[in-house]
């Protein structure tokens, strides 16, 4: 019997694996999207916001309204982020601001449980898009296609197959990509809290002697944490009332006045994966498949979401070269996102390691440090021209 034939296979059914697949089928590709269904968040009356946010950037929302995404996302549950406040452990502070990047917002506070419901929609009314909810198991890279292996021993056949299927990626590894993993021996704690003094669409960010703290503003008088707390702190802070655990918080945050917290807690171990190569034959790895860095500057995302722009924008010129997984066509991919990852990762991880030091001398110089940058036009325009993507 002759396995179904799709110009692009897409493993993964998170956020850039959907948009991957939406934009693609838009092309007029034949797309299959493998992976179980994404699960997202269903909101309660006592806890109304989804835990995991994200700070998207403003490329991150144009990809979005290109596909036609953005427009169904309902406005009452995203913030915009106007202003960022970081301070040093020795209360230095560095700020960027809307007004004077000449943007109108720096980011916007988005559910991941929105994104996802909105992008499974769009898709869903897709009809070049055929769902396989199972997961990938192997692959053969054949003369004109690749050979797909499902779980449940079915087969497909595609041109192009892009592995969106997150850090622990089964697609690198059976394309035999090397991935370096390093712990931070961290884990983020996320949690949503209702605050006493109104945020002002600010979203602020402590260096601290018990990790990075930051409050971002949600819809409301509410805020969304997202604590990297060194992983020997985590067992203590998860087991605290919720009380306490609300005033262990508002400790480092003295900016949001009493904090209320709103659902539960939640941890993340905190690694960073670095890739050896983006593509292999046949192969395109989006995401977190293809760099995972430390949460602190709220980029992950939008660094996955600027990979699947790329690759929309090489896929679009196809029909100058021999098929969608043209060598030419994903050395150009491979060389296009070398610099943002590279740049996103050395400033997070350098940033991460800095702010992990307990030298009295070095945490004198990066507080210094903070406070040179902010007042460096030139040096801090830089910063900000790399957060909005
Ligand atoms: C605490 C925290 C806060 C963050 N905040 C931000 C932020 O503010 N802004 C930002 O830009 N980024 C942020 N990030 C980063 C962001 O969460 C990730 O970069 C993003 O979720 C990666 O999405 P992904 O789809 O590549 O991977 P994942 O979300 O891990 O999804 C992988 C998908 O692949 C599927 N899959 C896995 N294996 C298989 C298989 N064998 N077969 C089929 N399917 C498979 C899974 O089911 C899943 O659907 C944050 C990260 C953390 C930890």
């Amino acid at each position: 019997m002759s396995k179904p034939f799709f110009d692009v296979a897409i493993v993964g059914t998170g956020i850039p694996g959907l948009a991957a697949a939406l934009g693609l089928a838009q092309q007029g590709l034949a797309v299959a999207l493998i992976g179980p269904p994404a699960n997202p968040y269903v909101p309660t009356p006592e806890a109304p916001f989804d835990p995991r946010v994200y700070a998207v950037s403003p490329a991150s929302v144009a990809l979005l309204e290109r596909l036609g995404v953005w427009a169904s996302i309902d406005p009452q549950r995203f913030c915009p982020i106007e202003r960022m406040r970081v301070f040093g452990d020795q209360g230095d502070e560095l700020a960027f601001d809307a007004y004077g990047a000449t943007v109108e917002r720096l980011a916007t506070l988005v559910e991941e449980a929105e994104l996802l419901r909105g992008l499974d929609a769009a898709c869903g009314f897709q009809p070049a898009i055929k769902r396989f909810r199972r997961s990938f198991v192997s692959f053969i890279s054949q003369t004109d296609s690749a050979g797909i292996s499902l779980e449940d021993g079915s087969e497909i056949q595609a041109k192009l197959l892009v592995g969106a299927d997150g850090a622990d990626s089964s697609v690198r590894a059976a394309a035999g990509i090397n991935a370096s993993i390093k712990s931070y021996e961290q884990a983020a704690l996320v949690a949503n809290f209702e605050c006493a003094k109104p945020h002002q669409n600010v979203a602020s960010q402590w260096f601290t002697d018990e990790g990075v703290v930051a409050l971002l503003p949600l819809p409301g008088n509410r805020v969304s944490l997202v604590w990297s707390a060194p992983v020997d702190l985590v067992p203590e802070l998860l087991a605290l009332s919720a009380e306490h655990f609300a005033a262990r918080v508002g400790q480092h945050c003295p900016s949001s006045g009493a904090l209320v917290l709103i659902g539960g807690v939640y941890s993340f171990p905190l690694r960073r994966v670095t890739v050896s190569n983006l593509i292999a034959a046949r192969i395109v790895l989006v995401g977190d498949a293809a760099h995972v860095i430390h949460p602190l500057a709220g980029q992950g995302l939008n660094l996955g979401l600027g990979d699947v722009a790329l690759l929309l924008e090489l896929a679009r010129t196809r029909e100058s070269f021999r098929d969608v997984a043209d060598q030419v066509l994903l050395r150009r991919y491979e060389r296009g996102r070398a610099e943002a990852v590279g740049a996103m990762r050395f400033t997070t991880d350098s940033l991460a390691r800095l702010f992990a030091v307990d030298d009295p001398f070095v945490r004198r110089v990066r507080n210094v440090g903070m406070t040179v940058v902010n007042r460096l036009g030139p040096l801090k325009n830089a910063l900000i021209r790399q957060a909005l993507g």
